[in-house]
């Protein structure tokens, strides 16, 4: 089901890669809190570097990521590589000039389990992730090696207001999101007027990220909506709880105009398959010609057939749909 001709995409050139790694910039950190809604056993911080006198300040815009070069050497004695990691500032940075960015880090901990034929499968030490350990741990004023700005495509499309959007976020995901909701909404040319919406995923309440700032953004503009899917907290009358895609489905009373509209786009941030389910979904209701294409091998099938492979398979996003999943 489509309502009519899409208005085209056109995305901004934007700046990548003007601080390689191999040539890192110092940024300073300004500060570095915890930003989930509650007590909880994951721990997400927002972080925020002072770029300024560098050639990242003032370049970032949200969508896009940078790197960060953490010290010391890897198990084979080489410098430890890039990570990257998404900004969740608008283009006017943290503090309104653009010189100081921000991102989302979460400590990357468990139990080891082994990743090759070669490790150990009765080794079950405390596995700690190396960069985003030492994102955490850091401390206002601290150093940090940074390189950027990366990523063209996950990004506002240049006309805010000739679209409507979806936003579709899993745990850290949200970073970018957090970026784009105050670009469209607290910018310096006033408030983008567009449906926008935000569907949140994490496994517990207190998981959720930035929770407040979405909570006030939704108080404050009337064409912003904030929903949370919960995945791990049953909801009652015998219910379990939500993936996204699965609070779309069960509300498409509502959500099934949004998705039919030519205005709309759908973002899509976190963990990878997290798409899949909504491929699935938009397929079923005869939503997904806006947003995906079919191959042949599905074209003449009934999606309430397809699994999971078959969808990472067959089916791909048009530019009406943009993805960032790892
Ligand atoms: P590493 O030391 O690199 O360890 C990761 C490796 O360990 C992986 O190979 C993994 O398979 C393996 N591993 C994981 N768990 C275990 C285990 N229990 N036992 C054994 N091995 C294990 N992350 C964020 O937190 N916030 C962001 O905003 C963010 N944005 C990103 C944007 C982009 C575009 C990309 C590509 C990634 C982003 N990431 C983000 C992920 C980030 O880049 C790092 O991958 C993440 O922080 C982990 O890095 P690390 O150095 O801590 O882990
Ligand atoms: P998290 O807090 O564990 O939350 C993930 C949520 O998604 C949970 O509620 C989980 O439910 C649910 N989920 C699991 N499988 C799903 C599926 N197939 N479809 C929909 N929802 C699903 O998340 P996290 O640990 O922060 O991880 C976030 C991921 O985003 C990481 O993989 C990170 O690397 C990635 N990320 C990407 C970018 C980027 O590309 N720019 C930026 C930031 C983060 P259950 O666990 O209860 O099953």
């Amino acid at each position: 089901m489509n309502t009519g001709a899409s208005n085209p995409v056109v995305l901004e050139d934007v700046q990548i890669k003007l601080v390689k790694p191999s040539a890192p910039v110092i940024g300073r950190v300004v500060l570095n809190e915890l930003c989930m809604n509650g007590k909880s056993a994951s721990y997400v911080k927002h972080t925020t570097f002072d770029v300024s006198g560098t050639p990242l300040a003032g370049t970032f815009r949200p969508g896009q990521s940078f790197g960060v070069i953490p010290p010391g050497k890897d198990d084979n004695g080489k410098p430890h590589k890039v990570r990257l990691y998404s900004l969740a500032s608008p283009s006017w940075g943290e503090d309104g000039g653009g010189t100081v960015i921000s991102t989302t880090p979460k400590r990357l901990m468990g139990e080891f389990f082994p990743q090759t034929a070669r490790d150990d499968p009765s080794d079950h030490h405390l596995f700690r992730g190396v960069c985003s350990n030492y994102l955490c741990d850091l401390k206002p004023g601290d150093e940090v090696l940074l390189s950027g700005p990366n990523g063209k495509r996950f990004q506002l499309p240049a006309d805010y207001v000739a679209h409507d959007y979806l936003f579709l976020a899993t745990g850290t995901g949200i970073a970018p999101f957090r970026g784009m909701l105050m670009e469209l909404l607290q910018g310096p040319g006033g408030a983008c007027g567009s449906e926008i919406h935000l569907v949140m995923g994490s496994p517990y309440t207190t998981d959720l990220l930035y929770h407040d700032l979405f909570e006030r953004l939704a108080a404050e503009h009337s064409n912003f909506h904030y929903h949370t899917a919960i995945s791990r907290e049953p909801r009652g009358m015998g219910r379990g709880g939500l993936y996204v895609d699965v609070l779309l489905e069960e509300r498409l009373d509502s959500f099934g105009v949004l998705l039919a509209s030519p205005r709309t786009l759908i973002y899509v941030c976190g963990l990878a398959g997290m798409q899949l389910g909504l491929f699935g979904m938009l397929a079923r209701h005869d939503l997904d010609s806006n947003y995906c294409t079919r191959s042949v091998a599905l074209a003449d099938t009934d999606p309430a057939d397809w699994d999971a492979p078959a969808i990472k398979r067959g089916i791909k996003p048009t530019a009406r749909c943009m993805l960032e999943v790892y």
